[in-house]
């Protein structure tokens, strides 16, 4: 057996203490960190983004129906959709549960929404396991050009689309308004 450098335990310390252990995303605290630090670099820079809160549709029921194994093969065929959609510079992270957030530095809600339906459409192609259906996504969006926009502030923006998304029928992309 090879011991490990004091380096090489730090780095997976590092890596558990900011990672989600079951999509491999930033776990909640990492995101808002690494959000907040790049809100305020692009602040200087004069520039924008666009933060996107992403949920999935009647999970529960999938939950109930084929069991939580098969709702975790859905929460990771999601995480997997998102990060196949987005540059590595942009930061997606799994808020809690079947909720996600996802910051794109220099998007405007435009190119949000496209890489909100290009997400969705990933995931619908994805191979779900034996008689499983993977749910629809639905999406909240807020910009940074928002009144006070700090990460927690566009989180309630896009928490408020979300829920419009949600009450027009689910599997939809809803922009906030200023
Ligand atoms: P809606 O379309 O309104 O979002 O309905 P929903 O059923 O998706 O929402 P609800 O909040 O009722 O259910 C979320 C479920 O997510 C409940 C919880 O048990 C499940 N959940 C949370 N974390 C995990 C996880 O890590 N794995 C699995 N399999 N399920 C999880
Ligand atoms: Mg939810
Ligand atoms: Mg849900």
């Amino acid at each position: 057996m090879t011991a490990l450098s004091n380096e090489q335990l730090i780095n997976g310390l590092n890596e558990r203490a900011t990672r989600d252990g079951l999509t491999g995303l930033l776990n909640r605290t990492a995101f808002m960190e690494l959000a907040t630090q790049e809100m305020s670099r692009l602040h200087s820079a004069g520039s924008i983004c666009t933060l996107i809160l992403a949920d999935l549709d009647h999970f529960k029921a999938l939950n109930d129906s084929h069991g939580h194994a098969a709702g975790d093969t859905a929460i990771q065929a999601f995480a997997a959709a998102c990060q196949a959609s987005v540059r590595h510079t942009d930061l997606v992270g799994r808020y809690g549960g079947e909720e996600f957030t996802i910051l794109l530095p220099g998007a405007d809600l435009e190119s949000a929404e496209i890489i909100a339906n290009e997400i969705s459409r990933r995931l619908a192609s994805a191979e779900p396991p034996d008689g499983v259906t993977f749910p629809t996504v639905s999406y909240g969006i807020a910009p940074s050009t928002l009144a006070n926009a700090e990460v927690a502030h566009m989180i309630v923006a896009a928490d408020k689309a979300l829920y419009q998304a949600k009450s027009l029928g689910r599997n939809r992309a809803v922009c906030a308004t200023a």
